[in-house]
Formats: C-alpha cells, sequence, structure tokens
C-alpha cells in the first residue's frame, strides 16, 4: 500500500470521513484521496512524492501559485514580529485599503476568518439595515456553511427554503427563499409575494459552486433592479470570484454594483480569511459604530494580511492577462480533446475559473446537471489523476488555473485529457449513456452497479 493510502487510513480513524471539509473526501468521485506532502507552484506532491498539476488551488486562494516566494518572505517575516495580537496593526489597515481601491462600491471593509463568516455577517447587516428577515438565495450557489444558508429548494419553482443539511432548524431555514440562478421569472414571484420581507438578494455574481456558471446578460442588473425595487441589499458573494476573474472583481466584469460584497480565499494568500464591506452607511450599523455585533480573536492577524498584500500585490493587469491566456489555452484544447473523442461536452470559463461538464451541449444552472454527467466526470477525474492531473473531486466546481500555470503546464493537462477520454471506461460510459438515452427510464440497478464500480 502506498503511503498516501496508509495515511489516510490512519486519517480516518481520528478525523471524520479522514478529512476536515467533506469534498476533500472523493464521496462524489469514489476511490482514496491522496494525501499530499507539499505543494509547490502549479504542483501537488503526495507524500509518496508523485506529482500533480493541480487545478485546485486551495479551491482558488493559491492564484499565484503555492508557495509563491513573495508570499512566503511576507509571512515568515510577519512571523517574526508575532503572528496575532489580538490589538491594531498597520497591514489590516493596509488590506482594507488595496480592497477598497479595487473594488469602488467598497468603501469600508470588516475583516474575518472565513468565506462563511463573511457572508453570515452581510446577512446579519443586511438584516440590520432593512429591518426585514427574509433572504433571497439561488439554487446551487454556496456561501458557507452558515445554518440559514445551508436551504435547498422544497419542491416547485421558487419556493421556501427546507434545510439541507442534519442539524438545522426549519426555523432557520425558513428565512431563506430558494430561486434558481440566471431565471429571473424565479426571482420575480418571490419578489411579488414577498417583497416586504426581503431583506437581501444573496448570489455568486459568476457561479463558481456549481460548477463554472456564468450569469446572462442583464441577469445580474435585473437583480440590482428588483432590489432598488423593494428597498433591498443587493449581496455579491465574491469569496471565489474577488480579485480572481479581475482585478476588481466578478463586479468589475459585469459592471453591476452590489450594496455589500464578501470576499475570501485570494485576500489571504492561503490563509483563512473572509472579509465582508460595502456602501458606508451600511456598515456604519456595525459595532462599535453601530449595534450589528460581529468580532473576532485572528481577525486581520498580521500573517494572514501579509499574505493576502502580498498575493493581491502580484495580481496587477499583466497577470491577469497572462491567466486569461493561459486559460484561454486550456480551454481549446480540452475542447478539441473533445471533438477528436466525439464526445459530447463543454467547457465553460471566465478568466482562470473554469468547468468541464461532459455529455452536456451547456449547463447554465437552470436545472440540475444529469446523473450520467456526473458518474461521466467521477470516471474522467480518475483517469486523469491516474494521468497526474488533480481535478477537483466534484463535478460541481471550478477549476482553478493559477500565475504558475504556463503554457507547457497546460500542454501535459491536455495531452493527459486526450488519454483520460480515450480511456477504456470513459469511453465504455459513452455507450452506457446513449443506452440510457434511448431508455424510458434508467434502470436503477444498473445505476448502483456503476457506483460500486466506482467506489472498490
Ligand atoms: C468558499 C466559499 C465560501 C465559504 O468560504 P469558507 O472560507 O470556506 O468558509 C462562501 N462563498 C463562496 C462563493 C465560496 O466560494
Amino acid at each position: 500500500m502506498s503511503r498516501s493510502a496508509q495515511e489516510f487510513r490512519r486519517a480516518e480513524r481520528v478525523l471524520v470521513g479522514g478529512v476536515n471539509s467533506p469534498v476533500r473526501a472523493f464521496k462524489s468521485v469514489g476511490g482514496t484521496p491522496r494525501v499530499m506532502g507539499r505543494a509547490a507552484g502549479s504542483l501537488l506532491v503526495d507524500v509518496d512524492g508523485v506529482q500533480y498539476i493541480d487545478y485546485i488551488g486551495s479551491w482558488g486562494a493559491a492564484i499565484v501559485g503555492h508557495a509563491h516566494p513573495a508570499v512566503v518572505e511576507a509571512v515568515t517575516r510577519a512571523a517574526r514580529d508575532g503572528l496575532s495580537f489580538g490589538v491594531n496593526s498597520p497591514l489590516e489597515v493596509a488590506l482594507a485599503e488595496e480592497i477598497i481601491a479595487r473594488v469602488p462600491s467598497v468603501e469600508r471593509v470588516r475583516m474575518v476568518n472565513s468565506g462563511t463568516e463573511a457572508v453570515m455577517s452581510a446577512v446579519r447587516l443586511a438584516r440590520a439595515a432593512t429591518g426585514r428577515r427574509r433572504i433571497v438565495k439561488f439554487e446551487g450557489c454556496y456561501h458557507g456553511h452558515s445554518d440559514g444558508l445551508l436551504a435547498k429548494a422544497g419542491s416547485g419553482l421558487a419556493t421556501l427554503a427546507i434545510p439541507d443539511s442534519a442539524g438545522v432548524t426549519a426555523g432557520a431555514a425558513a428565512d431563506t427563499l430558494i430561486a434558481r440562478y440566471n431565471d429571473l421569472s424565479s426571482v420575480e414571484s418571490l419578489v411579488t409575494r414577498h417583497r416586504a420581507d426581503i431583506a437581501a438578494i444573496l448570489v455568486e455574481p459568476i457561479a463558481g459552486n456549481m460548477g463554472l456558471v456564468r450569469p446572462f446578460d442583464g441577469f445580474l442588473q435585473a437583480l440590482r433592479s428588483y432590489a432598488d425595487d423593494i428597498g433591498a441589499v443587493l449581496i455579491f458573494d465574491e469569496v471565489m470570484t474577488g480579485f480572481r476573474v479581475a482585478r476588481g472583481g466578478a463586479q468589475a466584469l459585469v459592471g453591476v454594483r452590489p450594496d455589500l460584497t464578501t470576499f475570501g480565499k485570494i485576500i489571504g494568500g492561503g490563509l483563512p480569511v473572509g472579509a465582508y464591506g460595502g456602501r458606508r452607511e451600511i456598515m456604519a450599523l456595525l459595532a462599535p459604530e453601530g449595534r450589528v455585533y460581529q468580532a473576532g480573536t485572528f481577525s486581520g492577524n498580521p500573517a494572514t494580511m501579509a499574505a493576502g498584500l502580498a498575493t493581491l500585490a502580484l495580481l496587477d493587469d499583466e497577470a491577469y492577462a497572462r491567466l486569461d491566456a493561459v486559460s484561454a489555452r486550456l480551454a481549446r484544447g480540452i475542447e478539441d480533446a473533445l471533438r477528436a473523442a466525439r464526445r459530447i461536452g463543454c467547457v465553460q470559463r471566465v478568466g482562470s475559473m473554469l468547468t468541464l461538464f461532459l455529455d452536456v451541449a451547456r449547463f447554465d444552472g437552470t436545472h440540475p446537471l444529469p446523473p450520467v454527467a456526473e458518474r461521466a466526470y467521477a470516471r474522467f477525474f480518475h483517469a486523469m489523476l491516474d494521468n497526474g492531473v488533480h481535478l477537483p473531486p466534484s463535478a460541481h466546481e471550478s477549476w482553478f488555473v493559477s500565475l504558475a500555470h504556463d503554457d507547457a503546464t497546460v500542454d501535459a493537462t491536455i495531452g493527459a485529457c486526450a488519454r483520460s477520454l480515450a480511456h477504456p471506461d470513459i469511453v465504455r460510459a459513452k455507450s452506457t449513456h446513449a443506452a440510457l438515452e434511448t431508455a424510458a427510464a434508467p434502470d436503477p440497478d444498473h445505476d448502483s452497479r456503476h457506483r460500486n464500480d466506482q467506489l472498490t
């Protein structure tokens, strides 16, 4: 047994499912997760020394590449001066200034320690600002694991939410209303029915947590109008897209100004972080100026702030142009490999975020991804892993390209992709797919057999 597999067994004895965050457990792709010893540039290196080209990038945080010397140096310097003071320091001000300079809708900022906290706190602020209780969120968008946002759609379109996790009360989910991404009629019906109760419309301006899905032209503009019309707060959750898709985040690309924005991932340069900010008068409701309470022992700690500042310092216009060019090359290469394999699929991309959806011609988030597409991805994922490429272990995630990914990295990835699409399992899946398409209903036995194949 490899040392990686041994380490995972060891983890399973003391960590739930062997992991500290569920997606890492490979439940949706099957198999045994690799245990990594280190990461450098565009590579993950497992504890056996096997290298993988990495498209997880710490879920987007590693935009300049892992262990970038400038980031390591900044963190090292900060560590020497004390990791966390629990009182004020200049670095937290410098990072706030940098965020404000890049994002015009953000006039003041509050640092926190995760994206979850950032969104949870922005929602609290929106409720205080409006004196209302309900939040409109979109099916397929992820906003962290706070109770009220771990809610999925009940039956029917545009509906009241039901808890999506055990341990969340119906009461906690009751104030969450679920609409469909890219489907304005679902928003319209919620706004019509609940207009006086809606505190905020909360959205990933470019969705990254159902795989990469871009908003159709006018979708976010319409959300802006609905929010203005009913006096609700528009919150853009840019924990993933912030400083990823453009210098000023997704809002710079789409040209819509939200009232509040949440950040995370990239602004911590690889250390745990979150932040939220927006209109001055809304932010002024926050303690100590106002009556909305929110605090944090490690908020704005110098090590994280230094890592975030060093990361943002590397992200100039040239860096974004480079990320876009390298990512475009990757997307083109995958599309060519799909054509060569005569395989239906599509690559959806915005800047350095992209997702390959297999067995569908496009995915806009208005309907669930068909199960065949998820199973195809699972097999593709493993074929890619065997070919030295570590993709996110779910069909519903974005792949992240970093500044450390160059043309050679991308060409190696495209080669692995061509080999993976020609893999017997993948080809077999294609004929299975055709059989399922012609059948009136998928045979459930067949499905579970497949899944069992997967897991053994
Ligand atoms: C990752 C993410 C979160 C949660 O951030 P954590 O730091 O994992 O708590 C929230 N919203 C979006 C859009 C995210 O991508």
